[in-house]
């Protein structure tokens, strides 16, 4: 059976490619070593064997159900949650003296990997529950933490991100709900949200919701939001589930993947206000949001790159067992027929998953690195260094793996023919649930508009030299492998061609910034496939390492494949950059100047 994700791969992306052992001398992880962060790994995947997998299907075809009063899910969802908390996942970041295990986050994102893997619609109750604990962490009072921490640690109340309204989605700034403050120093929550994931659930006591409200007065736009704590049920001080609060579950919306996570609609307030409790100051609500939404973000990529490498491996797996025709050289209709992975084009889309897949993990790996660094790096000019870059990364790190997985999913489908459409084989509901990727936590087109119209121009332009630096340490690094000095080449070649393109475009958003803007996605997809080759480029350089040392036929050949896969994207996927920096740097306007009587 295909295997959920490849170990070898996290180990070598964690060990060989980034230099994760060095985290353990820094002062927070001393008392760690690499055998407790692999046995976290392993323990990681046993417990997605175990309890996500063999349900996935089951959640898929028997998606929650609300009939106005009772909800119900499939109960190995509630199994699967308790296993994942029992081994101290939910807090495994935290520090010690919090109860957590005081894990690195990149190790962390590993483990989360077999988990997403393994059935992504179950593991986003404790994915949102993390992140909405890590916003109480950060921004929360004393007592904020002691009321909810501890419960959503050991797994009694589950956390949700409540952004979205009927009325808004993309445009934050648009929000209706209001907050109205009270003597006691409490808010009254009023509105609706819609599409809240896990808003409602049967698996834990309690929930707390994570809700951006404007309070009452405050100013329109983003700068009058605020974010404020309001739990399903109201809570004692030991944070035992007391009095129902006045949130509602309106109904149940019904998704084309994802399915056995609930995507509800919530009303807040309809019998006089829901108690809500403001987190840190007043209308900086967005400001502290993204915190969470860029955690998220690089968990949407991990998500889908986990996605794409489940398909990779499951049509791999058919493709070396399935006999089918011949080679065009073979005239002789009575020899055996060969297996698909013998057949040219099954092995380019067989190539083509295994870049986006593995360059997406690589990715999502090197991002939580960062974000590592930023947080516990000793030396302070690298922790700002690591923010910088991880800044101008996080819009291609969500939305590479997602836009590539949807792709790497489709040839999976393909590498099986017609069995790959059925709904017997797994590989159509990997195709659904996928599909959710390039559009929540922030659509494609808003990630485009972000990376262009924000992240490059952003403190000077200092992320995007980071971002050049960086890419320039990786082809010095590559120039000292002989075989890898074409692919340097061609990544530093298309480095120059994006540092002008870019150039033209910020140059224009001051003065025509619905020009500069309207090709905004043409670009976000040009920089993923630099980001992406710069990736492949340090895999390979890595790989190269590992050659050097003549390793066992089984590791020679491991290594050979990340070469393979690093020529693939650069040879293939990267020349494709040229047309679309053309089309930029002529800012072609036709989409811009169509109108809509024209369609
Ligand atoms: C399964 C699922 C789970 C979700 N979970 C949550 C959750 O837990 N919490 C939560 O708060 N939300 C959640 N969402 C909501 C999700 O984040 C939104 O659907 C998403 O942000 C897009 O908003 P929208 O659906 O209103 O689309 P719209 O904002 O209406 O966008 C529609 C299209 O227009 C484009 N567009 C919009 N504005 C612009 C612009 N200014 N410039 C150019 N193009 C633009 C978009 O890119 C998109 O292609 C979830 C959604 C789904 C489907």
């Amino acid at each position: 059976m295909a295997h959920l994700l490849n170990d070898r791969d996290l180990s070598f992306f964690l060990y060989e490619l980034l230099d994760t052992e060095a985290l353990l001398e820094r002062e927070r992880y001393a008392e760690h070593s690499r055998e407790i962060f692999d046995a976290t790994l392993q323990t990681a995947r046993q417990l997605a064997e175990k309890y996500f997998a063999p349900h996935s299907a089951k959640g898929d075809a028997n998606e929650p159900q609300f009939d106005g009063t009772t909800l119900t899910l499939i109960p190995e969802t509630r199994v699967a949650w308790d296993a994942f908390a029992d081994a101290g996942f939910l807090g495994a970041h935290w520090d010690a003296d919090d109860g957590g295990l005081q894990m690195p986050e990149v190790v962390l994102r590993s483990a989360m990997a077999y988990f997403f893997a393994a059935n992504v619609a179950t593991a986003s109750y404790p994915m949102l529950t993390i992140g909405a604990a890590n916003l109480i962490r950060t921004f929360g009072d004393a007592a904020q933490k002691k009321r909810y921490l501890p419960a959503m640690r050991d797994g009694r109340c589950a956390g949700t991100m409540a952004l979205t309204e009927p009325g808004q989605g993309s445009a934050l700034g648009d929000i209706r709900t209001s907050a109205e403050p009270q003597a006691d120093g409490t808010y009254r929550v009023r509105g609706q949200k819609m599409f809240i994931s896990g808003g409602d659930q049967t698996i834990t006591a309690n929930i707390v919701h994570m809700v951006l409200a404007r309070i009452k007065g405050a100013p329109s736009g983003v700068r009058g939001i605020s974010l404020f704590i309001v739990p399903k049920f109201l809570v004692g001080e030991d944070g035992s589930p007391e009095q129902r609060n006045d949130v509602a579950l309106a109904g149940l919306l019904h998704k084309m993947g994802w399915r056995n996570t609930t995507s509800t609609v919530l009303s807040f307030g309809e019998r006089g206000g829901a108690v809500g409790y403001l987190l840190g100051e007043p209308n900086r609500g967005l400001a502290y949001m993204f915190q969470l939404m860029n955690e998220a973000r690089i968990g949407v990529g991990l998500m889908a790159a986990a996605i794409a490498g489940r398909g990779y491996a499951l049509s791999l797996e058919y493709a070396r067992e399935r006999p089918q025709g011949r080679l065009p050289s073979c005239r002789d209709p009575e020899s055996p027929q060969v297996k698909l992975v013998e057949h040219a084009d099954i092995r380019r889309l067989l190539l083509a998953q295994k870049a986006i897949a593995e360059g997406g993990l690589a990715l999502c790996l090197i991002a939580s690195a960062l974000f590592e660094d930023q947080q516990t790096h000793p030396d302070a000019a690298r922790r700002a260094e690591a923010s910088l870059l991880l800044d101008v990364l996080t819009p291609v790190v969500k939305s590479w793996p997602s836009k590539y997985g949807c792709q790497a999913n489709e040839m999976a489908i393909q590498v099986l023919g017609g069995s790959g459409y059925i709904r017997e084989y797994p590989l159509e509901q990997l195709y659904r649930d996928q599909r959710l990727n390039p559009i929540h936590e922030g659509t494609e087109g808003i990630q485009a508009q972000d990376l262009l119209g924000r992240k490059v121009v952003l403190a000077g332009g200092a992320g995007y030299r980071a971002f050049r630096e960086a890419v320039a340490v990786a082809v010095t690094a590559a120039g000292a492998h002989p075989e890898l000095a074409a692919l340097a080449d061609a990544v530093a070649a298309g480095q120059e061609n994006l540092d002008a393109c870019t150039r033209d475009l910020t140059a224009l958003l001051e003065s025509q910034p619905d020009r500069a803007l309207a090709n905004a996605t043409l670009y976000l997809d040009a920089f993923g496939r630099i980001v992406a080759s710069w990736v492949w480029l340090r895999v390979a350089c890595a790989a190269c390492r590992g050659l050097a040392a003549e390793p066992a036929a089984a590791d020679t050949a491991y290594y050979r494949g990340k070469v393979q896969a690093a020529r693939y994207w650069i040879e293939w996927e990267l020349p494709v950059t040229a047309s679309q920096f053309a089309l930029l740097r002529a800012t072609n306007a036709v989409a811009l100047d169509m109108r809509d009587a024209w369609f």
